[in-house]
């Protein structure tokens, strides 16, 4: 019998991806003031992405990158402009 297991439409901080988690807050934190988006702007995008059906296991299946990370950079921008 074969489970129908369906990816978790998450974010990577909810996966249990501790380790890849940690090294995204690492590179988050080396950002400068300028480089990064304000803390409201920041959760205000990831709200988005979570509610979004391209998020997948805490991939983005729009971009094939970590919305964690590119929603810190204050420059960067959803590739299908949900932000
Ligand atoms: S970056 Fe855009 S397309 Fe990708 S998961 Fe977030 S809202 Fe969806």
């Amino acid at each position: 019998m074969s489970e129908n297991i369906r990816p978790c439409r998450c974010l990577l901080r909810q996966t249990g991806k501790d380790e890849i988690y940690e090294d995204i807050k690492m590179r988050i934190s080396r950002l400068s003031e300028k480089e990064r988006a304000g803390e409201e702007i920041y959760a205000e995008r990831l709200e988005k992405c979570r509610e979004c059906p391209d998020l997948s296991d805490g991939t983005c299946l729009k971009c094939g990158c970590y919305p964690e990370f590119r929603a810190a950079f204050a420059k960067n921008r959803c590739p299908v402009k949900k932000w």
